[in-house]
């Protein structure tokens, strides 16, 4: 399994519009950043999580060709509005690309493109099904035809993202939480045995919303995966200047990893 990294940054992005500080001005390019998501692919499966305003840009960026299924954190902003940019997949078939949502997201999901579920649609949208989540592991396959032949069961882990659970997901030895200020204790058993851990990390100063880097790092040692990557980093965060515990990374646009 291959983990890519499309986005890393907070919901502005960095650089800030308008911002002329140390980060925002930077030529170091592990700090611009485009909004959080990620390219899981496993065997032929190519799955998204999150699909932010920069999905094209990043789908360009990563060289996507295809794309089997989308997984949503939560219906924030930064995390759904470029959910329509994945009309060229459907270009070449007509079978929907399965987007998974807990039922708050697959609502938002619904009023923000009314359009794409079917029924009364024009010529040119989206085909998309939702598929609402009871919190139960469930399991992606091949979408485009029989030559893809895999089975990647994935666990929703419920966190919290202020005072709003949300979902990260666990795919085999791989866990990505985003946009997490808090872990249930319920969830903690879902997260042992990890290869690769990706963490929300916003910024060294605490924010209602998201872990703190210090928060983060804490968490980090909690969990005890393999390996931790940071995400959703803010314009505090200079990348070269920040020091992690061995097996700790801030994670930067395009970097990519093997899991397991
Ligand atoms: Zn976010
Ligand atoms: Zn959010």
């Amino acid at each position: 399994m291959r983990l890519t990294f499309l986005g890393t940054g907070t919901s502005t992005g960095v650089p800030v519009i308008g911002c002329g500080c140390d980060v925002c001005t930077s030529l170091d390019p592990r700090d611009r950043r485009l909004r959080t998501a990620a390219l899981v692919e496993a065997g032929g499966l190519s799955v998204v999580i999150d699909t932010g305003p920069d999905f094209r840009t990043q789908a360009l960026r990563a060289g996507m060709t295809r794309l089997d299924a989308v997984l949503f954190t939560h219906a924030h902003y930064d995390h759904v509005a470029g959910l329509d940019d994945v009309r060229p997949f459907l270009f070449d078939q007509t079978r929907p690309i399965p987007c998974y949502a807990a039922p708050a997201t697959a609502a938002a999901l619904r009023r923000v493109y009314p359009y794409a579920w079917g029924g009364d649609a024009y010529p040119g949208v989206p085909v998309l099904a939702l598929r609402e989540l009871d919190g139960e592991p469930f399991v992606l396959e091949g979408r485009y035809d029989d030559t893809v032949d895999v089975r990647l069961p994935v666990v929703p882990v419920l966190v919290q993202h202020g005072t709003a659970p949300i979902l990260g997901f666990r795919l085999g030895s791989l866990a990505y939480l985003t946009d997490v200020s808090a872990i249930p204790d319920t969830s903690l058993p879902l997260l042992e045995g990890l290869d690769v851990l990706v963490l929300d990390a916003l910024r060294p100063e605490p924010h209602p919303m998201h872990l703190s880097l210090d928060e983060a790092v804490a968490m980090a040692e909690q969990i005890g995966a393999r390996h931790t990557y940071f995400v959703h980093m803010a314009h505090q965060v200079r990348h070269a200047a920040i020091r992690l515990p061995a097996g700790m990374t801030l994670a930067y646009d395009g970097l990519a990893v093997n899991v397991g």
